[in-house]
């Protein structure tokens, strides 16, 4: 017997079709097979009321770590999908710093399997294995093999590509399969032993500084070598004024780059480090107003392609230790949408079509993945509310991490279900 979904009344916003209006969608056994400004329900058919609620191709979000395989205890790839689930997105890009780290077909494979087998495979899981063997920096991961099981990216988050030569190798044969170098950019000499925003309030706290320069000088870099190789170039979690100006540059020279920023640099600044609550501690770093406002004008006019979450769970017991020892990041999936329709859609930057572009065509984009909300199509769909209001309490995560600075907050914008591989959950 075949599994027939209508949803009622929500208002399409396709940025791939330019769609923009409140129509039925009927979906049988995963396919789109009717989208009509009025449909009649028929008695077998499971009806979803979206009246008032925006339905969007599926949001993605690039940059999360799952921690599995060897950090279990922070987040497994089954608890890190529920919390992209419930946070809205239908798929979900993971990070190679794991243990072992994703440097062999095996591990892509791996992934890729796991996440088909939990949560009913409801959330795709798109591998981004590392640059480098081991993610050392020394000697390139075998690329097209990587590729060719499956990895959509390639990356040594948590620590950047630093040899120059190693980077121009790795551009140069990631071009040849299309894929991008999504580096996480700092100097290491520069962010070394730093653990908040190089400036005034670290000063006043006596904190080590990172400096907004550990982060430009290597995006310049990295743009020549892109230039030079005339290959992709994606930059991880942009957090600064000047990061902006040199990605803004470099596509107006025509360089193959993208960037994303994280919701938590678009809202906080190193102000909040001054409360010693190590939810305020990642890398980047939270910046300043400036460097907010920048990033605001970034995501306005284009420059920024991408909002993505850094999404890295630490258990309790880690974060719960002094400001210095406390290892970087804090877990995003969930707090996406409403810290993005708070921050810049309530506030006029973007507007809700700017916001699915951030958050699914652009990325989808970037990673050769994209969907289509068409009939004939697979139904991948998040539903958001975006005039919701509710208030973020960590105990409610689907994450097995709860390090959060948002806790208490008051949002307005929450995601109301998904649909993809054939699943729908509502909630
Ligand atoms: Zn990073
Ligand atoms: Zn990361």
């Amino acid at each position: 017997m075949s599994e027939k979904i209508l949803l009622q009344k929500g208002r399409l916003i396709d940025p791939g079709t330019g769609r923009d209006e409140v129509v039925d969608i009927r979906i049988v056994d995963g396919v789109i097979e009717a989208i009509k400004p009025a449909i009649t329900p028929q008695p077998d058919e499971k009806v979803v009321d979206l009246k008032g609620k925006i339905v969007a191709p599926g949001f993605i979000d690039i940059h999360v770590h799952l921690r599995e395989p060897g950090f279990e205890h922070k987040e497994t790839i089954e608890t890190g999908t529920r919390s992209a689930a419930y946070g809205g997105f239908t798929a979900v890009c993971c990070m190679p710093n794991t243990n072992p780290a994703i440097d062999d077909e095996s591990l892509v494979s791996f992934v890729q399997m796991k996440g088909r087998n939990v949560n009913n495979g409801i959330v795709d899981v798109y591998p981004i294995a590392s640059v480098s063997k081991g993610r050392e920096g020394k000697t390139l991961a075998p690329i097209a093999e990587l590729v060719g099981a499956g990895a959509v990216g390639l990356s040594d988050d948590g620590a950047p590509v630093f040899d120059a030569k190693v980077m121009r190798r790795a551009l140069e044969y990631a071009s040849m399969y299309n894929v991008p170098i999504m580096q996480h950019c700092e100097i290491p000499e520069l962010a070394h032993g730093g653990v908040m925003n190089e400036g005034l309030v670290s000063t006043e706290l006596g904190l080590p500084g990172i400096p907004g320069i550990a982060e430009e000088i290597m995006i310049a870099r990295d743009l020549a070598l892109a230039e030079y190789t005339n290959s992709r170039y994606h930059v991880c979690h942009m957090s600064t004024r000047r990061s902006v100006e040199l990605v803004r540059e470099g596509k107006q020279k025509g360089i193959k780059v993208t960037c994303e920023v994280t919701p938590h640099h678009f809202t906080l600044i190193d102000d909040e480090v001054r409360s010693y609550d190590t939810n305020t501690k990642m890398n980047p770093p939270l910046r300043t107003q400036k460097d907010i406002e920048a990033i605001k004008q970034g995501l306005k006019d284009g420059t920024i392609d991408v909002i993505a979450t850094d999404h890295a769970p630490h258990s309790l017991d880690e974060k719960e230790v002094d400001y210095i020892q406390a290892p970087f990041g804090i877990v995003g999936l969930e707090t996406a949408i409403g810290l993005t329709i708070t921050e810049l859609v309530e506030k006029k930057i973007l507007t809700i079509t700017q916001m699915i572009e951030k958050f699914s065509t652009n990325p989808r984009k970037i990673i050769g993945r994209e969907v289509k909300v068409i009939e004939g199509e697979k139904a991948n769909l998040t539903f958001f509310d975006p005039a919701f209001e509710w208030k973020v309490e960590i105990e409610q995560f689907h994450s097995k991490s709860k390090n959060s600075p948002f806790q208490g907050r008051v949002l307005r914008g929450k995601a109301v279900g998904i649909i993809n591989n054939g699943t729908m959950l509502v909630f």
